[in-house]
């Protein structure tokens, strides 16, 4: 099939190389590449946001194609709707030009109302993926929520006029369902992880003796690095490494926060790290503690499960259908400080209940998560998708 897949904001190109990647670059990268892997044409759309990037650039298996929408800078993601005409207006135009898909996959909100304005261009369905929700994401931030005002009622209205709709983990549907998007129109298929990149074998970061707590993730409070830190003096002889940027005012927080607990010779903040060092740090952890206060899907506990590593989690969004509780590692309710000091002592001070946590994880990643099956899942969807417009048409 050709399909062109909409990312506005998060390109898989940061994800390939660059060290700026969030959960959904690492997403449309490998989703693109294990479906050109599996024999299909696959354009990914992002705007254009340097002035010397080129029109396209091939990457693996998919080409990636830099829309000029918007100044060719960096633009923060809640800045970006005023230029969400111009991007449609330009795909709509390579799509009448000899590139139209047989369908569209967007990929966030924004992306969906370019992609249902340019499918109009040459009758493509479209299937969303909306990877975070704006409901969810005023409920747990309420007036720091930077998002554009209408943002969930665009996301009500996607929910109704796209011919599918992809959802990562049941709480997703939930929350969708809630919104009055009907049920029927969805298809839950969650996130993968790249089981050659991902994997137990390999060298690993330097250990210091101690307990190793390991957090991955963009450098924002809602990540719950400061929870952590503050369980930390009730974990003797354990240590946290936070892996992830950028070098900003949380991560100053995060160190002034370590000291004034006592722990700070404990805490080691990294800073950005490259997508392909990540699994020396997942092979370098004890266990790996992801503690969002909210959670869309959390892509960092299926790396670290493909590592071998078990996971002490927040049951939050998909982390609920990832983490299998008392068999690949601990669900505990979120920003509870007693009940994650509990969780994080019987993993790491527990070396069998570890181990078995271990082994329970790699085999569910490997069995469950692997790219090529999520990817054939997301392909027959698209399948279904383009033949029911026919059947309509
Ligand atoms: N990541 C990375 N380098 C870092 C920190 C994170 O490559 O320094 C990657 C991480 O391996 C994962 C993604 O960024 O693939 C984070 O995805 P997740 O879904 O956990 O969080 P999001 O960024 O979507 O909030």
């Amino acid at each position: 099939m050709r399909i062109a897949m909409i990312s506005e904001h998060a390109s898989p190109l940061a994800a390939l190389g660059g060290v700026d990647a969030g959960g959904q670059n690492t997403h449309v990268a490998a989703l693109a590449s294990a479906l050109g892997d599996l024999g299909h044409d696959v354009r990914v759309y992002t705007r254009r946001d340097a002035p010397d990037l080129p029109e396209v650039v091939t990457a693996q298996s998919f080409d990636v194609v830099h829309v000029p929408a918007g100044p060719p800078t960096g633009v923060p993601k809640d800045g970006l709707l005023p230029y969400m005409g111009a991007f449609a207006e330009w795909m709509a135009a390579d799509w009448r030009t000899g590139h139209a898909p047989d369908v569209a996959h967007a990929h966030f909100w924004m992306s969906g109302l370019a992609a249902v304005t340019a499918a109009r261009a040459c009758g493509a369905p479209v299937v969303q993926t909306y990877h975070a929700l704006g409901t969810v994401k005023r409920r747990h931030q309420g007036t720091a929520d930077t998002s554009p005002p209408h943002r969930a009622s665009y996301e009500r209205q996607l929910g109704r006029v796209v011919d599918r709709i992809v959802v990562q983990c049941r709480d997703e549907e939930r929350e969708l369902l809630e919104m009055g998007v009907p049920g029927e129109r969805m298809s839950l298929v969650p996130s993968g992880v790249d089981l050659d990149l991902f994997t137990g074998d390999g060298p690993a970061a330097p250990r210091t003796g101690r307990r190793r707590i390991l957090t991955v993730g963009r450098l924002v409070e809602r990540k719950g690095y400061a929870d952590l830190i503050r369980a930390l003096p009730r974990l003797p002889d354990a240590e946290l490494c936070v892996v992830g940027g950028p070098g900003n005012a949380h991560a100053r927080q995060l160190r002034d926060l370590a000291r004034e607990h006592g722990v700070a010779e404990r805490v080691l903040l990294t800073g950005a790290v490259a997508p392909a060092e990540m699994p020396r740090w997942y092979r370098s952890a004890d266990v790996l503690a992801a503690t969002p206060w909210y959670e869309p899907f959390g892509l960092t506990p299926l790396e670290a499960m493909a590592c071998g590593v078990p996971v002490v989690a927040t049951a939050v969004g998909g982390l609920t259908d990832t983490v299998v509780h008392g068999v690949t590692g601990e669900l505990v309710p979120p920003r509870s400080p007693d009940a994650l000091v509990a969780a994080l002592r019987r993993v790491l001070y527990d070396d069998v209940r570890r181990s078995s946590y271990a082994a329970a994880a790699t085999d569910r990643a490997t069995r469950v998560y692997g790219w090529p099956s999520i990817a054939s899942r997301i392909a027959d969807v698209y399948a279904e998708t383009a033949n029911l417009r026919e059947v309509v048409a």
